[in-house]
């Protein structure tokens, strides 16, 4: 597949040709379909990356599987040595990393590196993979009789991962599936490729063999041969709902294990007795942080009572200094949206919003901005209520809107009312009114007093309703339950004159 040097794109011949990363290197392909890639803070295209084929994708696999059992078989030590090079390594490129997000995404660079660090996380937790990948063992469950469990890989897993995290979603995935003796398909966004080459390059500068980490761009087709191939065990994908559901869907129809995060509606509760400072702030960098583009981003806060004025008030002011800029201009704390299609959509939503009776307090059209760049100021609905398209749509931009209720128990009622189940946060000083909503919110993730509740890597992320498709969250314990199936050993060795049960022909008892 391709030629092996990095070339110019064969048809505009003067952008860069995204490599794939297979059996160790870096792959230009030859004469393949294509998409371009943008730098949103300039709005143009630096980039084409190859959309692999049916056949590139049997390839892959192919490659995957033959590296797969050495992989697994090599001791756990070396195998989590790995891992500790590849932080030394992720430690020491990080700023070239974070490049190479901001560069492609448009976030500002102190948010990639953010991203980064988050990643690393799940790189710590690998480390310790000698411990994760413990079984169980029970002696004498039976006269002279052991059980045992092991964990052991499921052999080739792929994962699809989304635009708006294209380093700290992979390592998720990525992490989980190597420190569990897998080997590793990434199909990366293709809307922001480049930063998963680095990654898979940076492993295999820590000693991964050829072939066991993957990366192969694409879009819905690739994805679609990569899920029907045979040897492909299972199926790890994030994104948004409608490609989850098909996702989840397509993987289960072929018996294959699947996991299927997709959109989110996260809100935030604020009660009348909260520190409205704190809530503003927090509103302001969880709405807007990354242009609203987080599966975790705030996009509705719940005002109960006497909150929703003065809350209202400290948002907007708190708005009017927001600076907006290229994501490389260290002033800059939002950067553009990832394309001029994403940007009109979310830009649409205000108009709509304001047509279905919200009123808009802030009205990020009216920004201006020079060049050419997919840029759109912060947005601020009030007196949004759950009929709303503005409400019920994903809307995945810096529009933040807020619904006035006037109890708790009306505010529970909206969080729980809305189809996705990703993270809700409650700002209070009551911590009864907190423990209670722990306990009440139909969410996978939940914060007090943090508007983005996203687990440490110990920990595992998901979420509930139609963020997540599949039992099973990401990273943490729950990723190695995912990327592991287990085996229940019984044996029986007698000792002295033990000759055992003989011809028995009932069921086993213990
Ligand atoms: P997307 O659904 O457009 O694409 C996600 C991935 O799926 C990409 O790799 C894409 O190439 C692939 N894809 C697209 N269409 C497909 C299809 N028909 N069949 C199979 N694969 C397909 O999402 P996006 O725009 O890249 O990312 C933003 C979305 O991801 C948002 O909805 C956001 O909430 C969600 N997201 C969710 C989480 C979470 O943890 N729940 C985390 C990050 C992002």
């Amino acid at each position: 597949m391709g030629v092996t040097a990095e070339g110019r794109h064969p048809i505009t011949g003067n952008t860069a040709a995204i490599p794939h990363f297979l059996q160790g290197e870096r792959i230009v392909d030859g004469p393949a379909r294509s998409l371009p890639v943008f730098d949103p803070a300039l709005g143009r295209q630096t980039g084409s990356v190859p959309m692999a084929s049916k056949e590139a994708v049997a390839e892959t696999v192919a490659q995957a599987r033959s590296a797969q059992p050495a992989w697994a078989a090599m001791s756990l030590g070396r195998r989590a040595e790995v891992f500790f090079k590849f932080r030394t390594l992720l430690g020491q490129r990080a700023d070239e990393l974070a490049l190479a997000i901001t560069q492609e995404h448009g976030k500002v660079l102190s948010d990639a590196k953010g991203e980064i660090s988050r990643g690393l996380e799940n790189v710590d937790f690998a480390c310790g993979l000698s411990h994760l990948l413990k079984g169980a063992k029970s002696i004498e469950v039976a006269s002279h009789i052991d059980v045992e469990e092991y964990r052991l890989p499921i052999g080739v897993a792929v994962g699809i991962s989304p635009f708006n995290f294209p380093v700290m979603v992979p390592l998720w995935m990525i992490c989980s599936a190597l420190a569990c003796g897998n080997a590793f398909i990434l199909k990366p966004s293709e809307k922001d490729p480049s930063a998963s080459v680095l990654l898979a390059e940076l492993f295999s500068e820590a000693g991964l063999p050829p072939g066991v980490l993957s990366v192969l761009h694409g879009d819905a087709s690739t994805v679609n041969h990569l899920i029907d191939h045979p040897d492909v065990a299972a199926v790890s994908s994030v994104g948004s709902t409608p490609v989850a559901r098909q996702i989840y869907r397509r993987a289960g129809e072929r018996g294959k294990r699947v996991q299927a995060l997709g959109g989110a509606k996260n809100h935030m509760v604020v009660l009348p007795d909260a520190d409205f400072e704190a809530a503003a702030d927090a509103a302001v960098a969880a709405g807007f942080g990354s242009a609203g583009e987080r599966c975790m981003a705030i996009s509705v806060v719940v005002a109960v009572g006497a909150a929703a004025d003065p809350l209202v008030d400290l948002i907007r002011a708190k708005m009017a200094n927001l600076r907006i800029g290229p994501g490389t201009d260290p002033q800059s704390q939002m950067g553009p949206l990832i394309t001029a299609e994403h940007r009109d959509r979310v830009a649409a939503y205000v108009g709509i919003g304001a047509g279905e009776g919200a009123t808009v307090v802030v009205d990020g059209r009216d920004v201006p901005f020079s060049g050419a760049g997919f840029f759109l100021g912060a947005s601020l609905l009030d007196q949004v209520n759950p009929r709303m398209e503005v409400y019920q749509d994903e809307i995945f931009g810096p529009v933040l809107a807020v619904v006035r209720c006037a109890t708790y128990g009306e505010a529970l009622a909206v969080v729980n009312g809305n189809r996705y189940g990703n993270g809700a946060a409650i700002f209070t000083r009551d911590g009864s009114a907190a423990r209670r909503f722990c306990r009440e919110a139909d969410a996978g993730m939940v914060g007090v007093n943090v508007a983005i509740p996203v687990p440490i890597g110990t920990y595992s992320f998901g979420g509930w309703k139609d963020s997540l498709f599949g039992d099973g969250h990401m990273y943490g314990p729950q990723g190695i339950n995912f990327f592991t199936r287990s085996k229940v050993v019984t044996s029986r060795w007698p000792e002295g004159d033990d000759k055992g049960p003989g011809m028995n022909l009932n069921f086993p008892t213990n």
